[in-house]
């Protein structure tokens, strides 16, 4: 280890434990604490926030991290220690260009403004949450402009705070292909499906029986109960303190079998990332994901690619009917597939199947990205999303409930975060095509064998955390960067499999 590296430890390790203790009460806040305690708790918080701050932005950080940016310090460290420094950078510079007043208004702004936007959401009236998201871009186009440099656009400033591999070029490449070949496909899928009978999802599902079916389903993926733990929120989450204390929630509806299902594999996707990553690096800047679109990739993988196939679900689909018997000893397997994988068009991003989900997200990567490159005011926003809906799914939401009001990320300031949901989606395809050529994958699956799988992307992905970025995991696993093909090849195939198109 280097001697500026060496003095530079116990500095990130202070500012570690800070961002420790706050994501503790991120996690007690959602889960646990009394509705009253927010208030009160919120003071805590903003201290230890700012706490935080100051252990990462002062003179002894700034002049270790100086120093160890230049060349020949760097020959000095290795490849964990360069890939911390470089985190170390972009969080410095993301923190540092903003000043500290415009931080804390934007701040106050957002914990309000998210409240705005719930109870706009619930009242149906997009105008009383307008001024506020106006606010907002006002805010992001000033911090995204401090940060811009050279022919780079402010949009993509924000688009590389969660995946710095993919900007406008890659994501408009990626987006044409899938709206040239998935928006017909689609079509032609909804006809199909009209005639399968999902109704038995919506039945009355007893909740503690879902607990149970949900714990087992955790389990049997390969979540690690002395690792992790599983608690109830009201949106599904997963939150790690280090890859010993990894923590998910899940929510359960009782008449719908499907979501605390799909949930839980999902959640057990991204926990089973964070318990694998390394030992040597967790509590440090690498020891987490690589990046949003990367541990989407590994909850999807789990959700939808192995999750809703055939061979995942045959040995496990009569212990599913010995728990509700009274609900699903008349459907057979073959029929509960087809319906969880039903696909339609449809209005929600959250509740979408596998095929129209990328569509969700493409209208609004296309609607961010007109909104800072000023070609749509705020108050033109609801229009334009029915317009868009109208045009690639042949639907136009009846409210903006349903409609341009129905993601929270914007309330928050998140702009440029919905890609990661798709590029997961296209990167978990890619990988299960190379690791398809590695590992008789289904025959795993049908005997009920996950370890094999789990090892594959422990010992290939997750043991790196964000050592390595996202196209350099791809080119290890793969022998290639990303390319989208797989992800149209993959949807194609199966869907026609089980539609018989
Ligand atoms: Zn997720």
């Amino acid at each position: 280890m280097s001697k500026t590296f060496e003095k530079l430890q116990p500095l990130l390790d202070k500012s570690m434990a800070f961002q420790t203790a706050r994501s503790l009460f991120e996690w007690d806040d959602q889960t646990t604490a009394p509705f009253e305690a927010a208030e009160y708790t919120a003071k805590v918080v903003g201290i230890i926030s700012d706490e935080y701050m100051k252990s990462m932005i002062n003179d002894d950080v700034r002049k270790l991290l100086k120093k160890l940016q230049d060349d020949k310090e760097q020959e000095e460290l290795t490849d964990t220690e360069k890939a911390i420094v470089k985190e170390l950078s972009k969080a410095y510079e993301q923190l540092e260009s903003i000043p500290p007043e415009e931080y804390r208004a934007f701040s106050e702004l957002t914990s309000v403004s998210s409240r705005k936007w719930s109870k706009a959401k619930k009242d149906n009236c997009f105008e009383d949450f307008a001024p506020y998201l106006k606010k907002i871009i006002d805010f992001k186009k000033k911090f995204a402009g401090y940060r811009v440099k050279g022919d780079k656009k402010p949009y993509e400033v924000l688009l590389g705070d969660y995946e710095e591999c993919f900007m406008i070029k890659e994501l408009d490449a990626f987006f044409d292909l899938v709206k040239a070949e998935i928006v017909p496909l689609l079509k032609e899928v909804a006809k199909k499906a009209e005639t399968i009978d999902k109704s038995y999802n919506y039945l009355n599902y007893d909740i503690e029986k879902q607990k149970e079916f949900s714990k087992y389903l955790a389990g049997y993926v390969g979540f690690d109960f002395n690792r992790g733990v599983i608690a109830e929120s009201a949106h599904p989450f997963t939150l790690q303190l280090h890859n010993h204390d990894v923590r998910i929630t899940n929510r359960f509806i009782e008449n719908n079998l499907e979501s605390a299902m799909f949930s839980i594999i999902h959640e057990s996707g991204h926990a089973m990332y964070e318990m694998n990553i390394d030992d040597a690096i967790t509590q440090t800047l690498v020891g987490g994901g690589a990046s949003m679109g990367m541990h989407e990739s590994q909850s999807r993988f789990f959700e939808n690619i192995i999750g809703r196939s055939n061979e995942f679900w045959a040995p496990i689909y009569d212990k599913l009917v010995n728990t509700y018997p009274e609900n699903l000893s008349n459907i057979t397997l073959d029929h509960f597939i087809k319906g969880i994988n039903k696909a339609a068009p449809n209005l929600i991003r959250t509740e979408a199947d596998e095929l129209s989900y990328c569509i969700h997200v493409i209208i609004r990567y296309e609607i961010e990205k007109m909104i800072f490159n000023d070609e749509v005011t705020v108050d033109e926003l609801p229009k334009v999303w029915n317009q868009k809906y109208q045009e690639y799914m042949g639907i136009t939401p009846s409210t903006d409930t349903e409609g341009i009001l129905q993601d929270t990320h914007w309330s928050w300031g998140e702009f440029g975060y919905f890609p990661s949901y798709a590029i997961g989606t296209a990167v978990a395809s890619q990988i299960f095509a190379c690791m398809q050529e590695k590992m008789p994958i289904d025959d795993y699956l049908k005997v009920g064998n996950l370890t094999p799988i789990r090892e594959y992307l422990r010992d290939n992905i997750h043991k790196f955390g964000a050592v390595r970025n996202t196209n350099e995991i791809l080119k290890q696993v793969c022998g290639e960067e990303f390319k989208a093909d797989y992800y149209v090849k993959y949807l194609k195939e199966k869907y026609k499999k089980l539609y018989d198109l």
